[in-house]
């Protein structure tokens, strides 16, 4: 067998941990295999060819409408795709991505453009939408339990096979990099979404960009040190605000208070820490951490 395509578990001989070039670093992902149901297409063109060969990919279930995660639809054009309702639009237009990440019109559009074209990225036709807890048969021996968890995208979904409590959580993703930079991410559901995922009885866990963690224990405590990520970044936003002198979201503009460094994409990297911020004051305005004066924030 091709070295990226990986069993997981000794017991559950059909479901395979598929591993994205770069070892998944964005603007590729991993996936998984569970018979001929394949998670994501985001491995990269060269080795979705190769999957291709050895396994019959019939049905593909998408995590959420991100690049890095569709860019191999275009190679599967027989099989069926799933998607949850919240997503399914932005997978059928790709060419409002720009949109949605906030880049039309600002310094980052050509970029953005640059790097959409790079992957080919096509409109995918979608057989199926599916509802939080919904669950789809995979044969005779598994059942993946689709659930919601919104903030990343509208439509972020993770997903368990009930058999062998196999997890695939996606962008939920377990770096050290959370990111909530979409018009359509929100940051109270995000951490809402965290938690439900602690909730699942979960044996194996395998997430987009980090690979597999094993243990239910483990599992767990990384989802917690991921939210605290969340909690460090609040504290820092936070700290820039005082009582009586307001602070405007320009003000915090470049100043690295998510990216600690910016890369060579650093003007998109500015715009999508911009819009996070004002992610984390859409949370504080709705907790009543902070209140709204002159069109900036002062702590209530
Ligand atoms: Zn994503
Ligand atoms: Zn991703």
């Amino acid at each position: 067998m091709e070295e990226f395509v990986q069993h997981i578990s000794e017991e559950f001989k059909n479901i395979f941990f598929i591993k994205g070039a770069n070892n998944g670093r964005y603007p590729f992902s991993h996936s998984l295999l569970i018979d001929d149901f394949l998670i994501d297409t985001g491995i990269s063109s060269r080795l979705l060819r190769k999957l291709k060969r050895n396994f019959q990919l019939k049905n593909i279930l998408l995590s959420h409408w991100h690049e890095d995660h569709i860019s191999g639809n275009r190679l599967l054009p027989s099989a069926k795709f799933y998607i949850h309702t919240n997503d399914k639009m932005l997978v059928q237009n790709v060419d409002r991505f720009d949109e949605f990440y906030g880049v039309s019109n600002t310094p980052a559009a050509n970029e953005f453009e640059w790097l959409m074209d790079s992957l080919k990225l096509i409109n995918t036709k979608i057989e199926r939408v599916y509802k939080d807890k919904e669950t789809v048969s995979v044969g005779d021996d598994y059942q993946i339990e689709i659930i919601h968890t919104p903030g990343h995208t509208a439509g972020h979904c993770a997903f368990i096979e009930l058999n062998s409590k196999i997890a695939f959580l996606a962008d939920i993703d377990l770096t050290k990099f959370v990111f909530y930079a979409g018009n359509d991410s929100n940051l109270i559901q995000f951490e809402e979404s965290i938690e439900k995922l602690k909730q699942i009885d979960m044996e194996i866990a395998v997430t987009g960009h980090r690979g597999v963690i094993r243990g239910e224990k483990n599992i767990k405590k990384e989802l917690d040190d991921y939210k605290s990520i969340i909690h460090k970044r609040d504290e820092r936003v936070l700290s820039y605000l005082s009582n009586s002198k307001p602070i405007f979201l320009d003000d915090l503009k470049g100043k690295n208070l998510i990216y600690k460094y910016y890369s060579e994409f650093k003007q998109y990297e500015i715009i999508a820490e911009l819009i996070m911020i004002q992610k984390h004051f859409d949370k504080f305005l709705e907790k009543k951490l902070v209140i709204t004066k002159n069109n900036g924030f002062i702590l209530n």
